[in-house]
């Protein structure tokens, strides 16, 4: 039996439907609104007074508008009217980040807490994100929540870290940090984040798999626009698959995984930056470019494994990224080709288009896109 739509709905429809057309349009007179979305010039009117109460969206300044011979008033939703906070938890350090309602940042802090499992680093790095928050001056209900990005795998429900053995976290439980912050908290695998960051900024973006290559090597497959995360939340963990039964020890226990050949850890020296690194790739030096060619043949090898699997573009991503170029890109289709049995195409492997803050922006990024389809 076909459902008929109540008045509400219609009006609740509506009213989604004009604030969606100005977030995506960023600018717009009421006269487009009306002509674009067939709406009455009193149904948008209505609407716009009443949005622009509650704070959603504001007059800024005048438009062209080709419905009048004269410049009317334009609209743009208020970005800041919510925010969603992302914090990475590293060894190290903790980097905040808070995004508006386009996943623009806001505020960025990063601090040099070191990874404890105590309460007073529990309760001390609250004390610094309540410090991040009053500093640009949000009140609590802007605040949509905090996603916290960790480097392990998360329970599906967010809220347990299922496996965390570089900072020897399994088991920790989200109350450890919401009970000392009023917002609502959950927890994201740092690869899943970053692979979320990934698919805000391509909005084309439905299937891909995403290689972070940071310090440590993680990965998310993206299928359908969403992330997957499989039966037992461990999908993707390619790092953990064995390239070399006697190679080197990784954290997980075994050796010789892909993370032991393909995370910076690998890469790089000890003490070595990862920019110096690429200025002597660069500029030929014998050593750094033989133990570039030694990452990207193995990288082609693990590419071409899981391409095998899953036929579908591949995104590198992670630290390394904003260091890819073509040549590298080339080699890696090159290699490719040379060990897999069908013609490939060489347009397959790309580059992230967020190289940046990647893994706190993503953290922070489904409380926006959770508000934005409530809307
Ligand atoms: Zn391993």
């Amino acid at each position: 039996m076909k459902k008929s739509i109540t008045p509400n709905q219609i009006k609740q429809n509506n009213r989604s439907l004009i604030y969606h057309f100005i977030y995506k349009n960023r600018k717009v007179s009421q006269q487009d609104i009306a002509y674009e979305l067939h709406l009455s010039r009193p149904t948008v009117t209505a609407n716009l007074s009443a949005m622009e109460e509650e704070g959603l969206i504001y007059k800024n300044g005048l438009i062209d508008t080709e419905f009048v011979g004269r410049k009317a008033s334009a609209y743009s939703i208020v970005p800041a009217y919510r925010i969603g906070i992302g914090v990475e938890i590293l060894k190290k350090e903790v980097k905040m980040i808070a995004v508006n309602l386009y996943g623009e940042k806001i505020c960025r802090m990063a601090s040099e807490i070191p990874f404890e499992r105590s309460e007073s680093y529990f309760r001390g790095v609250c004390g610094k994100l309540m410090e991040f928050i009053n500093s640009f001056g949000a009140k609590d209900e802007q605040i949509l929540g905090i996603g916290f990005a960790m480097q392990g795998l998360i329970t599906p429900d967010k809220q347990t870290v299922l496996y965390g053995k570089i900072l020897s976290c399994t088991g920790l439980s989200i109350t450890e940090f919401s009970r000392h912050l009023p917002y609502p908290c959950s927890f994201i695998h740092d690869a899943d984040s970053a692979a979320i960051s990934e698919l805000w900024v391509s909005p084309g973006l439905t299937d891909a798999f995403y290689l972070s290559l940071s310090k440590h090597l993680g990965a998310a497959i993206i299928s359908k626009g969403m992330i997957l995360d499989g039966k037992h939340g461990h999908s993707s963990t390619i790092e953990h698959i064995q390239m070399q039964p006697n190679g080197s020890l990784c954290y997980c226990g075994k050796h010789g995984c892909m993370e032991t050949l393909l995370s910076l850890t690998a890469l790089l020296n000890e003490g070595e930056e990862l920019e110096n690194f690429f200025l002597k790739v660069r500029e030929n030096e014998p050593s750094a470019q033989k133990r570039w060619q030694f990452f990207l043949t193995d990288l082609s090898r693990a590419v071409n494994m899981l391409h095998l699997i899953y036929d579908t573009d591949f995104i590198l991503g992670g630290y390394i990224a904003p260091y890819l170029c073509e040549e590298d890109l080339t080699f890696l289709h090159e290699q490719i080709r040379q060990m897999t049995p069908f013609p490939e195409p060489s347009d397959f492997i790309l580059i992230s288009k967020m190289p940046q803050h990647n893994i706190s922006i993503g953290a922070a990024l489904p409380y926006v896109r959770e508000f934005l389809q409530k809307i």
